[in-house]
């Protein structure tokens, strides 16, 4: 939910725009300003991260949380669009949060997040 202290300015990187937001946790993707299929977005920017652990979730809004690691510097960078340590609805299935080097999912529905952990 939007409020008083939202700025919600899309980010460009990798090919798309993002406007994430710390203050409501909402999350909107873009590509050329036609909105963006939020799965899409998370394989444009996220795709080539590698799955290196799970966590119990502490804060998190799902009971397990997933750590990637991003395979060089430049898939890094795409953490950066996204405020820091707050978790952030990607989807009512899935929350996004990063330290600032790794990816943490969290997926609230099991079958979202059996299809994420297959193969790994
Ligand atoms: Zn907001």
């Amino acid at each position: 939910m939007k409020t008083e202290t939202c700025t919600h300015i899309p980010i460009a990187t990798a090919g798309i725009e993002v406007v994430s937001c710390g203050d409501c946790g909402e999350v909107g993707w873009f590509r050329r300003g036609e909105w963006l299929d939020p799965a899409e977005g998370m394989a444009v920017l996220f795709g080539q991260y590698d799955l290196v652990g799970r966590l119990e979730a502490l804060s998190a809004p799902a009971p397990e949380v997933l750590l990637y690691r991003p395979p060089s510097g430049r898939w890094r960078a795409h953490l950066d669009v996204f405020p820091k340590h707050v978790w952030l609805e990607v989807s009512p299935d899935l929350f996004l949060s990063h330290d600032g080097e790794h990816l943490l999912l969290a997926p609230v529905d099991q079958l979202y997040f059996d299809n994420l952990t297959q193969g790994a």
